[in-house]
């Protein structure tokens, strides 16, 4: 059974609870563009951080790099987007609708009664016709085409003109690999459902260089190696899925894809988050054509010289966010409430607000005592500090944005320095020394 949209739902929590806003919403919004509030900020940041925790710094084979968004415009010469990275599109004459020709079932012509394009008898649409995604701009201070430059539509490229850059100032060995997390940019015809897709998104990117050859090897390697971060995320394995490409779905430039899939709900479904491409020597191959420098590795041990091949993993930051939300929403009854609660149960790594500390009351001492945890616990962990409102109303807050535990200063704390620690999940309350917080919570924020 597919599983119920929440989408709308966790839009308006998103706003309320500041994690996602429209991009310039007081005039109105900019169309698919979003921005991460105080929470939305930490939470892909911890989604982000944990990427580059298990692609770069826990591993001796892969590099980090941060290249720049603009870069020479023959790269997407090179790359094929200028001539390829185009969606077919067909205009209406009668509504002035435009839809992607090859989403016409996805898409809603604005006409009543709701139908799709082409439905109504007062449709007309044109011939489908290309449209680049990329954005354009100019680099200097002349708008001529000798100026044109683009925004980076993916950040691999960035990748591929540094291979020999980072393999020999890092003295690296084939096969490894280099990864970046980055902002990229595509004019997206059919954008929406959320952070889903968006015009500027962030991609977490890694290619892998290998000798040809060993290429399909790395490649299941690397799709199973994917798949499990995706799970240790905490996404749930029922909602998890590898759709492969068929030969006709397969990019120009690929050899063999899979994309990772989650199950988003409701009408959107299985969608993809990350694909695992098998881009043989296409790129590298490219650039030393383009650029006439040659992209080759010097295999010293064996004395041989190749263009490597490359295993390409790509998710992107939003989407992720977008999949772990999604994920953790859940409405619940309380034993003994009316009202129910609402609860992100996100894995603990990627929760903005690892813990919440609450005087019981504004008075008796309560207050400093628990600012001084906060002070304490501040160091080590993303803390916040909340005194209004009924306790239970404080736990609800907290539960809506995910908080794994909140800690509570109450007439007994003042006395014998314990406080309560409760559980987001399973509700329990123990009661913990205050002065061994820190070893508590590192204890159970795994
Ligand atoms: P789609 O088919 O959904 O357009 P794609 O196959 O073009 O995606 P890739 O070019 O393989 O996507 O990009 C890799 C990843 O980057 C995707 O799996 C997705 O997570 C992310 N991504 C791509 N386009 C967008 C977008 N417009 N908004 C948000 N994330 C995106």
């Amino acid at each position: 059974m597919s599983n119920p949209d929440v989408m709308d739902k966790l839009v308006s929590l998103c706003k309320r609870r500041g994690f996602i806003f429209q991009s310039s919403e007081i005039y109105g919004g900019t169309g698919s563009v979003w921005d991460y509030g105080p929470l939305g900020v930490e939470l892909k940041k911890n989604i982000k951080d944990r990427w580059w925790h298990a692609m770069v710094r826990s591993r001796d084979d892969i590099e980090g790099l941060d290249a720049a968004i603009l870069m020479h415009p023959r790269t997407w010469e090179a790359s094929g987007h200028v001539a390829g990275f185009v969606d077919p599109l067909v205009d209406c004459k009668t509504c002035k609708g435009r839809f992607r020709a090859d989403k016409l079932e996805d898409a809603r012509c604005p006409q009543k009664p709701s139908k799709q394009p082409g439905q109504h008898d007062a449709c007309a649409l044109t011939e489908a016709r290309q449209f680049n995604l990329m954005f354009k701009t100019h680099m200097g201070a002349l708008e001529e085409s000798a100026s044109i430059v683009y925004l980076r539509p993916e950040t691999a490229q960035g990748i591929f003109v540094n291979f020999l850059n980072v393999q020999q100032s890092m003295r690296q060995k084939v096969p490894f690999g280099i990864a970046q997390i980055g902002k990229a940019f595509r004019n997206e015809i059919t954008p929406g459902n959320f952070i889903f897709r968006t015009r500027e998104f962030e991609q977490m990117e890694m290619q892998f260089f290998v000798e040809p050859g060993t290429d399909m090897a790395w490649f299941e390697q690397w799709k199973a190696m994917r798949m499990q971060w995706h799970l240790d995320l905490g996404l749930s394995k029922d909602r998890l899925q590898f759709h492969q490409h068929s030969a006709g779905e397969l990019a120009h430039y690929a050899r063999a894809a899979f994309d990772v899939t989650f199950d988003f709900g409701g009408t959107l479904g299985f969608q993809e988050i990350e694909g695992v491409h098998n881009r043989g020597d296409f790129d590298l191959t490219q650039h030393q054509q383009y650029s006439s420098k040659k992209l080759e590795y010097f295999d010293q041990v064996n004395n041989k010289r190749y263009v490597p091949y490359v295993i390409e993993t790509s998710v992107g930051a939003d989407r992720v966010t977008l999949a772990a939300l999604v994920n953790a929403y859940r409405e619940e009854a309380v034993e003994g409430e009316t009202e129910g609660r609402v609860v992100l149960g996100l894995h603990h790594a990627i929760a903005p607000i690892k813990a919440a500390i609450f005087p019981l009351t504004k008075k008796d001492g309560q207050p400093e005592m628990a600012h001084a945890i906060l002070s304490d616990l501040r160091n080590s962990f993303t803390v916040d500090y909340d005194e209004t409102g009924s306790i239970g109303k404080r736990y609800r807050r907290q539960d809506e944005v995910g908080t794994p535990y909140c800690i509570t200063v109450d007439g007994q704390s003042t006395v014998d320095q314990t406080v309560t620690v409760r559980d987001r999940d399973t509700l329990a309350q123990e009661r913990v020394a205050a002065g061994s917080l820190k070893a508590y919570l590192a204890a159970k924020l795994v």
